[in-house]
C-alpha cells in the first residue's frame, strides 16, 4: 500500500462533471489499495474572477484581504470534491490550509510554507478516508490566511507529499507531461519520460508554465518524486526525479522560451567601482526582479550596461533608469519590449563541450541575431528579437535532434 498525493488543477475541477470524473480517478487509486491525499485548485477562472471583484472595488486592494478572498476558491472545490466522493460511497474529509496547519510566513499573496503538521491528515487516512486539501493557502503565526502565489497549489501538493513522506506526488493537469518544447510551436515535440529536478527548475524559471517554480524547489530539497500527467487522457506522464547516471542522456533535454521580458540599456556609463550598484540598487528597491545582466568591457573609461526585467515592470524600470542616468552622468537610456528569450536546457551539457557554439551556429544559419547571452552549468539562454521566437525554438529543437532521440527512452 502506497501513500500518494494527487493534485488536480483548475481545469481538471472546472465543472461538476469534471469533479465527478476526478472522484472516479481517486476511487481507482483507492481500489488499487493506495491511501490518497488530494490537493485541489480553485475551479478554472475562479481566482481571476475573485481578483477582478477586488480590483473593481479598489485599484490596489489590501493584500491581506485579497488572501482572505482568494482562499475561498479552493475551499469551494475541496467541499465539492469531498461531497462527490461521499456520493459515490467513499469516505472522505476536506480540510482548508489552516485546518491542517500549513504554516507560512506573512508575505500575503506570495507566502512561503514553513511547516506542516501532518497529524490530522494521518489520522483521517488511518480512518480510511480520502483526504482532500485546499491548495494555494496557509496560515501565518498570527492566524491570518495567506496564499502562496499563482500556481501555488503545486507547491501545497509537493509540500504535503514531503510532510507525509508520500511515495509520489502526481500533478494532474491539462497537459500530459513535460515536452522537449512547447507543442503549440513545435508539432513534433516529444513528451519526456523523465527529467531531473535541476532541469525542471531551469525549465520552470525559463518560461515553462507546467509547474510553479517553488514546487520544484521543494521537490528537489525533500527529494519528492513528482509526476506530471493529464487528468483527461491515460499515460505515464513525466517523472521528475534525481539525476540517474545509468540512464542514457541526450545533450539537451528541452528548449524553453519566454516572451515576458523586456530589455533596458544605459549607455555611456562612466566605468568606476559602484556603478553596477548605483544602476541596479534603485531597481531592486522598487521590488523589480532583474534577470539577465550584461556589462561590456569598457572602452575609454565608458561602458554600456544592459539588463532584462519582466515586461510588466518595463515602464517603471525605464523611469528609474532615466533618473539614474542623469545622476551618474551616463549618455542615455534605451529599451526594447519586443524581445524573447530562448534557452536550451540539459544536464548533458556538463560533460560536453561545444553545446553553446552549436546553438549559436544554428541561430546564425537562420540569420537570427543574438542580443544577449547568459549561461549556467545546465543551460544557455539568448535574447533575440521577439519576431524570431517561434522560428528560433523550432530550429534549436531540430539542431539538437530532439525530435529524434529523447532525453531518456524507457
Ligand atoms: N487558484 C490559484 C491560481 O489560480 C492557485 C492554483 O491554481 O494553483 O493561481
Ligand atoms: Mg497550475
Amino acid at each position: 500500500m502506497a501513500l500518494i498525493v494527487q493534485k488536480y488543477g483548475g481545469t481538471s475541477v472546472g465543472s461538476v462533471e469534471r469533479i465527478r470524473a476526478v472522484a472516479d480517478k481517486i476511487i481507482e487509486s483507492r481500489k488499487q489499495g493506495h491511501q490518497v491525499v488530494v490537493v485541489v485548485s480553485a475551479m478554472s477562472g475562479e481566482t481571476d474572477r475573485l481578483l477582478k471583484l477586488a480590483r473593481d472595488l479598489a485599484p490596489q486592494p489590501d493584500s491581506r484581504e485579497v488572501d482572505v478572498l482568494l482562499s475561498t476558491g479552493e475551499q469551494v472545490t475541496i467541499a465539492l470534491l469531498s461531497i462527490a466522493l461521499q456520493a459515490k460511497g467513499y469516505p472522505s474529509v476536506s480540510f482548508t490550509g489552516a485546518q491542517v496547519h500549513i504554516l507560512t510566513d506573512s508575505a500575503f499573496n506570495k507566502a512561503r510554507i514553513i511547516d506542516i503538521d501532518a497529524a490530522r491528515v494521518q489520522k483521517a487516512l488511518h480512518e480510511g478516508k480520502v483526504v482532500v486539501i485546499a491548495g494555494f493557502q496557509g496560515i501565518d503565526s498570527d492566524g491570518n490566511i495567506t496564499t502562496l502565489g499563482r500556481g501555488g497549489s503545486d507547491t501545497t501538493a509537493v509540500a504535503m507529499a514531503a510532510a507525509l513522506k508520500a511515495t509520489e506526488c502526481a500533478i494532474y493537469t491539462d497537459v500530459d507531461g513535460v515536452y522537449t518544447a512547447d507543442p503549440r510551436i513545435v508539432p513534433d515535440a516529444r513528451r519526456l519520460d523523465r527529467l531531473s529536478y535541476e532541469e525542471m527548475l531551469e525549465m520552470a524559471s525559463l518560461g515553462s508554465k507546467v509547474l510553479q517554480i517553488r514546487s520544484v524547489e521543494f521537490a528537489n530539497k525533500y527529494k519528492v518524486p513528482v509526476r506530471v500527467l493529464s487528468s483527461f487522457k491515460e499515460g505515464a506522464g513525466t517523472l521528475i526525479t534525481d539525476e540517474d547516471e545509468k540512464m542514457e542522456q541526450a545533450l539537451i533535454s528541452g528548449i524553453a522560451h519566454n516572451r515576458d521580458e523586456a530589455k533596458l540599456t544605459i549607455v555611456g556609463v562612466p566605468d568606476r567601482p559602484g556603478v553596477a550598484y548605483s544602476i541596479l540598487g534603485p531597481v531592486a528597491e522598487a521590488n523589480i526582479e532583474v534577470d539577465m545582466i550584461v556589462q561590456n568591457v569598457s572602452a575609454e573609461g565608458m561602458t554600456d550596461f544592459t539588463f532584462t526585467v519582466h515586461r510588466n515592470d518595463y515602464d517603471t524600470a525605464l523611469k528609474i533608469l532615466e533618473k539614474t542616468s542623469e545622476k551618474i552622468g551616463a549618455r542615455g537610456v534605451t529599451g526594447d519590449k519586443k524581445i524573447a528569450k530562448l534557452s536550451i536546457v540539459g544536464v548533458g551539457m556538463r560533460s560536453h563541450a561545444g553545446i553553446a557554439s552549436k546553438m549559436f551556429k544554428a541561430l546564425a544559419d537562420e540569420g537570427i541575431n543574438i542580443q544577449m547571452i547568459s549561461t549556467s552549468e545546465i543551460k544557455v539562454s539568448v535574447v533575440v528579437d521577439e519576431k524570431y521566437l517561434e522560428l528560433g525554438v523550432r530550429i534549436l529543437h531540430s539542431a539538437f535532434g530532439l525530435d529524434k532521440h529523447g532525453f531518456i527512452e524507457n
